[in-house]
């Protein structure tokens, strides 16, 4: 069960912390309790209101989707703005030049050459030893 328990707006738009004006927590004697959440949609700006079971209820529920991106590439892919019809063409048109599997690892390789450069540092070292 790897998805992770989201909040959403009936509209679909996803909640997350900045949209979330108020929770409580709804304790019940028997069957589940239930973590409560009001809030206001960033998208068609209702108010709305959900319970989630506590048992569903994890730290990252109200935090926005995860990605691998660091802040800095974030920025750099933000400045460069949304892949144009013509780059998507582009990119195709590469990809079907028959050099282009041998020039993808060229440019991976260079791309992982400091780690690997310290990974053969390490190694020497070994064997100095
Ligand atoms: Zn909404």
């Amino acid at each position: 069960m790897s998805v992770k328990p989201i909040i959403r707006c009936n509209c679909g738009q996803r909640i997350v912390a900045k949209d979330v004006m108020q929770t409580g927590y709804y304790l019940r004697l028997f069957g589940p309790s239930f973590v409560y959440v009001k809030y206001r949609c960033s998208r068609c700006k209702k108010l709305g209101e959900q319970f989630v079971k506590q048992e569903d209820w994890e730290d990252g529920i109200l935090n926005d989707i995860p990605t691998e991106v660091s802040q800095a590439d974030k920025k750099t892919f933000e400045a460069l703005g949304p892949i144009t019809l013509h780059e998507q063409i582009d990119a195709h048109f590469e990809l079907e030049k028959p050099d282009a599997l041998s020039k993808l690892p060229n440019g991976m390789a260079s791309g992982l050459s400091k780690s690997e450069t310290s990974a053969q540092g390490e190694d020497s070292d070994a064997s100095d030893n």
